[in-house]
């Protein structure tokens, strides 16, 4: 396949026509779709994928494109995808805007890729799976996958990357900024924004208050303890320790074999939760009892699509 070989080969032009021929919803391009990500498949999955969340304002857009252009300098290939809990309602995407992060959308070393604009939250995050495989096959070692901060998309995001990351804001009185305890349990780094000028030691104050609440929430299953720390993305400080983190982190899991296990158990998330969906409760219970969802792990792992095996149940 043509649009296949041009994504192999690390064109991004591709890569972007790629990724909208597997957000179409018409009936006649399922098929391609499913030719383009079974081709792909095979040169996919060495990359770190990376979650990025935190309320509007935090400033997510800010840390992607100073971070970002951190790791384009390093010479790795980055790729900013979005999930936009939101886009349901307004039909657009305000998330991996390329307007919003100039400097990194003209560098030849990233790609920048809004929300999906239609769909259910798991119809959208199944797309971006399904992005994050054609991205790698492109070449781009590190996914930033940015959500904001509004409830159950951090649940989402968190399915779909090896490394979460939550932004978080100093002072503003209420520590946890209507960020509930369950989002802070799943993030591997809890990072205070806006280090610099007057803000800095609120920064700090705020980073130890978040170290201390950690302390108190159970273990991570992974062994990873998560990290607190502060960034100032207009003063480019604190993001190398992030990257530093996250290598730290990848190491550690692929030691003790949590990063193989849990991106197979994020796939067949995936499965299951479109099946659900789809078909509703009973005719999953129906599905999962007869041992059929054995057979479309199995067909999900030889590269077929969640919908191609939806279809095919
Ligand atoms: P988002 O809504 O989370 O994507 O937040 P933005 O990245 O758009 O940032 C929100 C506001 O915070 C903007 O006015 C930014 O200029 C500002 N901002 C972002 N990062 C920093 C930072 O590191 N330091 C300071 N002082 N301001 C920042």
């Amino acid at each position: 396949m043509e649009l296949a070989q041009q994504i192999i080969k690390g064109n991004r032009t591709a890569l972007g026509q790629g990724i909208t021929l597997l957000e179409s919803t018409l009936p006649e391009h399922e098929q391609e779709a499913q030719t383009l990500l079974s081709a792909c498949l095979p040169h996919s999955g060495s990359s770190i994928r990376i979650g990025i969340t935190g309320v509007p304002g935090v400033g997510k857009s800010t840390f992607i494109e100073a971070f970002g252009k951190l790791l384009t300098s390093q010479g790795k290939k980055v790729a900013v995808l979005a999930i936009d809990p939101t886009s349901e309602r307004t039909h657009g995407s305000i998330l991996g805007d390329k307007s919003r992060m100039h400097e990194l959308a003209a560098d030849e070393n990233a790609f920048i890729r809004p929300s999906p604009s239609s769909g259910t939250l798991g119809g959208v995050a199944n797309k971006t799976r399904e992005s994050i495989i054609l991205c790698e096959a492109a070449g781009f070692e590190i996914i930033l996958i940015e959500t904001v901060g509004v409830g159950q998309s951090e649940t989402t995001v968190s399915n779909l990357v090896d490394f979460f990351l939550l932004l978080m804001l100093a002072g503003a009185g209420d520590e946890l900024q209507g960020i509930k305890r369950g989002i802070m349990e799943l993030a591997d780094a809890l990072i205070i924004t806006k280090a610099d000028g007057d803000n800095q030691v609120k920064a700090k104050n705020a980073a130890l208050a978040y170290k201390r609440a950690l302390h108190l929430f159970p273990a991570m299953e992974n062994g990873w303890i998560p990290q607190t720390g502060t960034c100032s993305a207009l003063d480019k400080t604190g993001l190398d320790t992030i990257w530093e983190l996250i290598v730290k982190h990848n190491s550690q899991m692929q030691a003790n074999a949590y990063f193989t296990n849990n991106r197979k158990q994020q796939n067949n998330y995936w499965l299951h939760h479109i099946i659900k969906e789809e078909l509703g409760n009973k005719k999953y219970q129906k599905l999962k009892e007869n041992n059929t969802l054995k057979q479309a792990e199995e067909s999900l792992k030889n590269g077929s699509s969640i919908y191609t095996i939806l279809e095919n149940l």
